[in-house]
């Protein structure tokens, strides 16, 4: 396949929590809106100002059930050890048929699902300047519970330990860098690498 084929244009952006995903994303909608921006279902409960079918799909734990049992979800987690998400699947490839960039943000759970499901997407990991600034912006933050945030820096852990499994890796130093970073590698993908490639 070449930089063109439709499944190229699938971008997943994973990394550790509060490593700043979800506002890099915001970027990418705020200043590209040629770019797809999937929108995840979840069973967790809204934060303050988070939109229904904007931020998430907020569904109950049923509803998400008859998602994955329908197939409807192009891959799902159970992150935290606590809450369920997934991206659902028409959606994905409706803008991909568009032939428009799309982006996905999700877990590293979600993301080995899509690779499976979709080779020639570009998996980019998020990393944070230091694991010290890390845990700087996940206290800072002050939206979990210590309980939560010890939970949370234990997946960032093992999140952080994946880094070499994706095909690229961009610090977030800066939201406006890494989001223009990341805007580049969806208009213009570099080549599947050759190990990944469908015979
Ligand atoms: P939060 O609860 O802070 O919004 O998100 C928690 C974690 O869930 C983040 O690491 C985020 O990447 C992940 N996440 C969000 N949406 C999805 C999804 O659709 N699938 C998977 N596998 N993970 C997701």
């Amino acid at each position: 396949m070449t930089a063109d084929a439709p499944q190229r244009r699938l971008v997943v952006l994973a990394g550790p929590t509060a490593v700043g995903k979800g506002t890099v994303c915001q970027w990418v909608r705020e200043h590209h809106p040629e770019v797809w921006v999937s929108v995840s279902a979840t069973t967790r409960a809204p934060r303050p100002g988070e939109v229904d079918g904007s931020t998430y799909h907020f569904v109950t734990p049923q509803e998400f059930s008859r998602m994955v049992e329908d197939g409807r979800m192009l891959e799902h987690a159970v992150v935290h050890g606590v809450h369920s998400y997934g991206t659902p699947r028409d959606p994905v490839e409706s803008a991909l048929e568009q032939g428009r960039p799309a982006l996905l943000e999700i877990d590293l759970q979600g993301a080995r699902q899509v690779r499976e499901a979709m080779p020639d997407a570009l998996f980019v990991f998020l990393a944070p300047p230091s694991w010290d600034e890390l845990v700087r912006r996940l206290v800072g933050r002050g939206t979990e519970d210590a309980e939560e945030r010890e939970r949370r820096l234990a997946t960032a852990e093992r999140e952080l330990a994946a880094r070499d499994w994706f095909d690229v890796s961009i610090v977030n130093e800066s939201v406006e860098r890494a989001g223009a970073d990341l805007v580049d590698l969806l208009l213009d993908p570099p080549p599947v690498p050759a190990d990944r490639r469908v015979p």
